[in-house]
């Protein structure tokens, strides 16, 4: 079975502070940071499916940033508004396709960019790894980079399916357990034409899995971890392992090409 990978932009967090995603690295730079929805088809058996939903900005203003502030504050860093570039729905009204379409949403982590636009999808099947679900409610340190209780209350009532590890989907879509940016990360690995590509679940740019070639120079480490971790070595051993299963056919959950890549397959 062969899959088309086609990114979904629907929004951007403008001018992050690049070191919250390149751990110790890239101090004071700033990046538009794309927020991607992956559609992920199977035009002959007529499959869709999303790896992660991402966000809006009415979805930020109503359910994130903290009410009667102008500005969220996580972790050192004051969050300017997220963007909206299209909704959710829009992007797949181009592909023919309703959210009703979509046969089940896997989810790479809990994060708010990640699954804040889950609303437009009620009734569809949404995938979590256990550990990533047990870790429920988040520590205090990282708690304003995931999604209010809420969320996950409703995400339970739906049709909430958990993965333990490495496990198949279907024949072709496999989700790999890769934590440490957060409990319960996973990756998806998906068959296409031009052969298997990794959706890297961890909060990450190209970066992360290809440091330039200066640093390594004199590094010892050989990636760079997410800047966001709940376990640092287990993050970078997740870099390592995707860097590995995927080499250059590889996708970051924030891929910064996203905002105007061809789609893959
Ligand atoms: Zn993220």
């Amino acid at each position: 079975m062969s899959f088309t990978i086609t990114p979904l932009v629907m929004a951007y967090g403008p001018q992050r502070e690049k070191s919250r995603f390149t751990f110790l690295h890239n101090f004071g730079e700033k990046i538009d940071l794309p927020y991607v929805s992956w559609l992920i088809q199977d035009a002959e058996r007529g499959l869709n499916v999303l790896v992660d939903v991402g966000c809006s900005a009415e979805e930020y203003a109503n359910h994130i940033k903290p009410p009667g502030e102008s500005k969220l504050r996580h972790a050192g860093e004051e969050f300017a508004d997220v963007i909206n570039i299209r909704s959710l729905d829009d992007l797949l009204a181009d592909h023919g396709l309703g959210t009703d379409d979509i046969d089940f949403i896997v989810l790479t982590h809990l994060d708010w960019d990640h699954c804040m636009n889950l609303p437009l999808f009620p009734d569809t099947k949404v995938i979590v790894q256990r550990k990533e679900w047990d870790a429920l409610p988040p520590h205090p340190f990282i708690a304003s980079g995931f999604a209010p209780d809420y969320r996950y209350e409703e995400m339970a009532v739906g049709g909430l399916e958990l993965t333990e590890g490495d496990q198949q989907l279907v024949p072709g879509l496999d989700v790999l357990f890769t934590p440490g940016h957060t409990p319960g990360g996973q990756s998806i690995a998906v068959e296409t034409p031009r052969g298997r590509y990794v959706i890297a679940g961890l909060c990450t740019i190209w970066e992360n899995y290809f440091p330039d070639p200066e640093i390594l120079k004199t590094a010892k480490y050989e990636v760079i971890p997410p800047g966001g971790h709940t376990d640092l070595f287990a993050a970078y051993n997740s870099v390592v392992r995707i860097r590995d299963e995927a080499g250059t056919q590889l996708l970051p959950a924030h891929h910064l090409e996203a905002f105007d890549m061809e789609p893959v397959g």
